[in-house]
């Protein structure tokens, strides 16, 4: 909590400019240069490290007081970031399960098809559009009735062009849940 300093009379602007500035308590007053500051209300201790900072008043901090601040804030980060990590994870392990439970039976990826548009307003930072569609790509021939598939076609087109170099942003601990419908109704045949 900071502690409101009385203001000197006569405001040194060598003392405003050499602020925020470390000081020690004594005897109820904080020394910065040749200036002697009190305190507006009950002042620390005598031998107290503090700060001296300067806002619309002058203020005085204790040390202790602004690490035990700076360690909360960053204990509260920390548990942010963790249930970050723990939603994310969560979120993985639903796309996962989703897409095992499609039960292709060839060997397949979740890709998107690239739009060689460069970077758009709807892009995420790394250049994948956020409304982007995940296809089932296969990565194992499919022959299955009249169903002909080479490597690297998706599920729902023959003819959809390829998926490029550009694809193989596919990072297996990003598991991305397959969004294409027409995959999806084709993948309907193994469930
Ligand atoms: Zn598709």
């Amino acid at each position: 909590m900071k502690h409101k300093l009385k203001s000197p009379e006569f405001i040194n602007p060598f003392l405003v400019r050499s602020l925020p500035a470390g000081g020690l308590v004594e005897q109820g007053t904080v020394k910065i240069g040749s200036e002697t500051l009190s305190f507006d209300d009950e002042p620390y201790p005598d031998g107290t490290c503090v700060r001296v900072s300067i806002g619309r008043d002058f203020y005085c901090e204790s040390l202790v007081e602004i690490e035990q601040q700076r360690q909360e804030r960053q204990r509260q980060r920390e548990q942010r970031e963790e249930r970050e990590r723990e939603l994310w994870q969560q979120q993985r392990e639903q796309n996962k399960q989703f897409n095992e439970s499609l039960n292709i039976p060839v060997a397949w990826r979740p890709e998107y098809k690239p739009v060689l548009s460069g970077l758009t307003e709807n892009s995420s930072g790394n250049g994948h559009k956020c409304n982007t569609v995940y296809h089932i790509l296969l990565e194992e021939e499919l022959h299955e009735g009249r169903l002909h598939r080479a490597i690297g076609q998706p599920l729902c087109s023959k003819d959809m062009g390829s998926f490029g170099e550009l694809v193989g942003w596919h990072d297996p601990s990003f598991e991305v849940e397959v969004t294409c419908r027409t995959c999806l109704r084709l993948a309907k045949r193994w469930q």
